[in-house]
């Protein structure tokens, strides 16, 4: 079977970075969409952190999205990323939930790398799953009270289909200190 060289694997990595460039244009247009029907007040804003300290799991990320996070580590000063390492190392070793992400600044209630956030944290509270509803319980809340109701939220199925086609997922913790050790 013949090897692939390593410009085959960088234009493969070039590709999976140009598609999930294409798929956070899609969210951010879904978003802004909705945002801008009429809906200023949305609850997403700096300040409402409240999916962040209540993370189910440790987030998994594909390549491509790690690639992007990193440069937004990459932006940070020392001390920030030695508290963040700090705070990933924690994680890596008491996974205690509800998890908050080592990413937050906990004063702010704001992403230290919010243009560089994975898929997942572009899509919550914008999009709906299935068998998963709104994620947000905030949101799902205000739904509850009649509020929204003509919002178009996205599908969540399809980004997730879009995502697979990135490859495989690792823990947020593995790719960070397969980076900083
Ligand atoms: S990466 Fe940023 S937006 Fe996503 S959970 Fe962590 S702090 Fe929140």
């Amino acid at each position: 079977m013949p090897v692939p060289s390593e410009s085959a694997d960088t234009e493969a990595a070039d590709s999976k970075v140009d598609t999930l460039a294409e798929l956070h244009a899609d969210i951010d247009a879904r978003v802004s969409a909705i945002i801008a029907d009429g809906h200023g007040e949305w609850l997403c804003r700096v300040g409402c952190d409240a999916c962040c300290r209540r993370l189910a799991a440790i987030p998994d990320l594909t390549e491509a999205e790690w690639l992007r996070l990193r440069e937004g580590l990459a932006e940070l000063s020392p001390e920030l990323l030695r508290e963040i390492s700090r705070d990933m190392a924690a994680l890596a070793e008491r996974p205690v939930r509800p998890i908050v992400c080592p990413l937050l600044d906990r004063a702010e209630g704001a992403c230290r790398v919010y243009a560089h956030r994975p898929v997942a944290c572009r899509t919550y509270g914008f999009y709906v799953q299935r068998d998963q509803g709104l994620y947000c319980k905030d949101i799902e809340a205000q739904v509850a009270e009649g509020r929204w109701a003509e919002v178009v939220w996205g599908n969540h199925d399809a980004v997730d289909r879009r995502l697979s086609g990135l490859g495989g997922t690792r823990h947020l913790t593995e790719w960070f200190f397969g980076w900083k050790r």
